[in-house]
């Protein structure tokens, strides 16, 4: 028996269950205990048990002990290509939350099934972009006359439902590697976009990448009437921002930045575009998460680093270059919950299950949702 609490932002660990949404659902194993001393060695032996017929994507975000365990690591649209280019292996964990689980599945071929360790993996930007909220908001823009001139475009980090929603009106996905590009080429097809689900990496990439003001944007919120604009105000956007943001990157400040410059003489601040627009324009270089490693990887020893991302990947970066100062932006603690809930119980479990010839937490799009996510992802492989 659940309860319904749709009205948290996620839910808590272990207790209710929501399989609408991003938030995802109970885990319904038997988990080993965290205190396993055996917990290393037992996922060892259910790899090599697995051998070529299992597949281990582990997300920058992720936790070491789970990371140790993956056979590549990567953002999400990376790892999605990853396991498309191993279709040879039946079985794909996914190390990371749902919406990457979704677009594994949808990128993959039929024969091969995307295991998500924790259900309870969701991602709290996702949700804050639902089918039904996009279809209003499109709703209002037809009303306001402006639906010919839109091109909606999604960021990654969306449900397949919202890449459903976007392939089918004409547009296209993005990542935070090639926003810039999805967008140039939205431009050259309608003279306004609609983005989603993330306003910063939108605005962020509209003003500093391509010009735009900050007046040219208009912030659509999902929780007023008609996005609490009027039609003139849609009329004269350029940009239709989603109201949504990452709980994670949304924790940095201006402050936080200044703080860090007054403390660390010569430091670095490098942060990503899902950070608020005032992090970004005060920090000295902004990207994706592959975008930071290779500036780390490039960086000169006796170098100071802050970053803004999350916690885990700052964690690695740091013991992975001694020889630089790499701290964290932010003095709190900010680690991504929901990428968290994967530890190495539920991978161990998960690992486990498939040697006994189950298949636990399967992850599969619907087929009409993955045709049209498909033709939304397509798009961007495609972008000039
Ligand atoms: S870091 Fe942010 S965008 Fe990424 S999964 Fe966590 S909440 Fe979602």
């Amino acid at each position: 028996m659940t309860t319904p609490v749709r009205d948290l932002p996620l839910l808590l660990l272990g207790s209710g269950s929501d399989p609408a949404s991003e938030r995802g659902v109970d885990c319904p194993g038997e988990l080993p205990p965290a205190s396993d001393p055996d917990l290393v060695a037992r996922a060892r032996a259910a790899k090599a048990a697995l051998g070529d017929r299992v597949f281990v994507l582990g997300h920058h975000y992720q936790r070491d002990e789970v990371i140790q365990f993956a056979d590549v690591t990567g953002d999400s649209f990376k790892l999605a290509q990853q396991a498309a280019a191993r279709p040879d292996a039946p079985y794909i964990v996914f190390c990371g939350v749902h919406f990457m689980a979704e677009s594994a599945d949808i990128l993959t071929a039929p024969h091969q099934q995307v295991v998500l360790p924790d259900l309870a993996a969701g991602c709290s930007m996702a949700d804050m972009a639902t089918f039904d909220q996009v279809e209003e908001c499109w709703e209002a823009l037809e009303d306001a006359g402006i639906a010919d001139d839109v091109v909606p475009v999604t960021y990654m980090n969306s449900s397949a439902d919202i890449k459903a929603f976007v392939g089918r009106h004409g547009g296209v996905v993005c990542t935070s590697s090639n926003a810039k590009r999805a967008l140039d080429w939205a431009y050259a097809k309608g003279s306004k976009v609609l983005f989603l689900p993330d306003q910063h990496l939108g605005r962020n990439t509209a003003v500093l990448e391509m010009g735009f003001s900050l007046d040219d944007c208009v912030v659509y919120n999902p929780h007023r009437p008609n996005g609490g604009l009027s039609d003139g105000e849609l009329a004269g956007a350029k940009m239709i921002l989603w109201r949504g943001h990452c709980s994670v990157h949304g924790r940095f400040s201006k402050e936080s930045v200044d703080d860090v410059r007054a403390r660390v003489p010569g430091v670095n601040v490098l942060v990503h575009p899902e950070c608020k627009h005032e992090v970004v324009t005060a920090a000295d270089l902004v990207g994706s998460t592959e975008f930071i490693i290779k500036t780390l990887q490039a960086a000169p020893a006796g170098s100071s680093w802050a970053i803004g991302t999350e916690l885990n990947l700052v964690k690695r970066l740091a013991s992975e270059h001694p020889d630089k100062n790499v701290m964290f932006l932010d003095k709190a603690v900010c680690f991504c919950s929901t990428m968290n809930r994967i530890d190495l119980p539920h991978l161990v479990w998960a690992l486990e299950e498939l040697v006994q010839g189950k298949v636990p937490n399967r992850i599969e799009v619907e087929a009409e949702t993955a045709h049209y996510a498909r033709v939304a992802l397509d798009q961007m492989l495609a972008l000039p």
